[in-house]
């Protein structure tokens, strides 16, 4: 008998392969590659014996093992979301009772790309109009495309998003009467997921006041998705674009303890406008009725402790020596190509690097196949792009010093510097 195939929804029809998937595959099939590509955290840092002891007390006693073991809220463990509330208040240097907030603007996640997903689907139908910076976070663009709406970008600069660019867009928006399609600007504001680059003090301000004098018919909302806020080596921190929030009505900003603490807890936190917390609670019953408890109960033990606090800034170190080192192979072994630029990250995971427009990065590009030839991986360029405005750069590259040890940096730039020869083009 014929089986008929399977009829899926438009939403699965939308998804493409995921570039992640290409990854995997080449990691797979060639085990000698050293990869700059995955976005994965500092192994030899992952705090395990903090976490087991946590876990130890925890479950050596009836009363907290049995809250950590038993389902626990949609919106989160009580406790946890006050503390983390403080926790980036702190940052913020402020108090939640200055600034009128409290655990209930706060929702914890499954990772903060739940999050990021939970924003879209409350927010987004089909034709609505998201902005986000150029180059961005490529599987926030994955994302977007499975909810069928159109991405409009703003190029960056040494201070994140162009501004100047982006008042452009939504001027453009207001006159050719497509502003009331746009209800999100997404931007990852510290240490950017892929170029490295910080939003400046003075734009975060800003983006606020542009968010509220083009809301005119519904709110535009600022997705602030700060993943690597606290993966900080370098400078003052930053505040952050919920600051100048004062109200509580235009940001939501999203945080996750799979950088600064690991991935495999996967609880991530966001603050936002206390009117959104019941649209995104109710949809995430749906999903999974509350992230891990276990894992809620690890992390706020971590925290009461000071355990987490300490580890953050070991982790600062670590990848600090992981950046330096990555920029001095940079320096030694493409000096010699002055059309060869990288950014210098202050914190976070990843340096880019821009070829010139001759060199070909991307999937289907020679210098990815090359690398992989001389055994090098990294992401190419054109994944944080958005295919459906005009020209993407085909020269750039992603780098990340997350999971590649210290002393595997400097061959793995040299690598990718005899990969580029190989091309004949420098
Ligand atoms: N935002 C950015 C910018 C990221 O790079 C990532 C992970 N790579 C996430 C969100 C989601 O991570 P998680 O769900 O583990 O918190």
């Amino acid at each position: 008998m014929n089986v008929p195939p399977v009829c899926y929804s438009h939403k699965r029809n939308r998804i493409t392969d995921s570039p992640i998937s290409y990854f995997m595959k080449m990691a797979l099939e060639n085990p000698h590659l050293i990869s700059l590509a995955a976005g994965l955290v500092d192994e030899g840092s992952l705090p395990a014996a903090a976490i087991a002891r946590a876990t130890d007390s925890i479950l050596g006693n009836p009363a907290t093992a049995k809250a950590a073991l038993q389902y626990g809220t949609t919106q989160g463990n009580a406790s946890l979301r006050d503390r983390v509330l403080r926790h980036i208040c702190a940052m913020d240097g402020v108090t939640p009772e200055a600034i009128n907030l409290s655990a209930n603007d706060v929702v914890l996640t499954t990772g903060s790309q739940q999050l990021l997903y939970l924003v879209g689907e409350i927010l987004l139908d089909p034709g609505d109009i998201v902005i986000t910076e150029a180059p961005s976070y490529f599987v926030y663009h994955s994302l977007l495309q499975t909810m069928d709406v159109r991405v409009l970008t703003v190029p960056m600069d040494g201070e994140g998003m162009d501004l100047q660019a982006l008042e452009e867009r939504l001027h453009h928006l207001e006159k050719t009467g497509q502003l009331d399609r746009l209800k999100l600007i997404y931007t990852v504001d510290y240490f950017q997921n892929p170029t490295g680059l910080s939003l400046s003090t003075p734009r975060r301000q800003k983006l606020v006041e542009l968010a509220k004098r083009y809301s005119t018919k519904h709110r535009i909302l600022i997705l602030e998705d700060a993943a690597y806020r606290e993966l900080r080596f370098e400078g003052p921190d930053l505040p952050s674009i919920k600051r100048y929030d004062e109200t509580n009505e235009f940001v939501i900003s999203s945080y996750t303890f799979s950088k600064p603490c690991a991935p495999g807890l996967k609880i991530g936190y966001g603050l936002m406008p206390q009117e959104l917390v019941g649209p995104i609670v109710d949809l995430k019953g749906s999903h999974d009725f509350g992230s891990s408890n276990f894992s809620q109960v690890i992390i706020e033990r971590l925290m009461q402790t000071g355990e987490y606090h300490q580890h953050v800034e070991e982790l600062a170190k670590t990848y600090r020596r992981k950046r330096d080192a990555m920029l001095a192979a940079l320096q030694s072994n493409f000096s010699d190509w002055p059309e060869v630029r990288w950014t210098t990250p202050a914190g976070g995971l990843y340096v880019w690097l821009s070829f010139p427009e001759s060199i070909n990065t991307g999937p289907e590009g020679t210098l990815v196949g090359k690398g992989v030839e001389e055994g090098v991986l990294y992401v190419p360029g054109e994944f944080g792009h958005v295919a459906v405005e005009g020209n993407v750069p085909t020269n750039e590259a992603r780098l990340s010093y997350g999971v590649v040890t210290v002393d595997r940096i400097p061959e793995a730039i040299r690598r990718l510097r005899r990969a580029a020869d190989q091309l004949g083009l420098s």
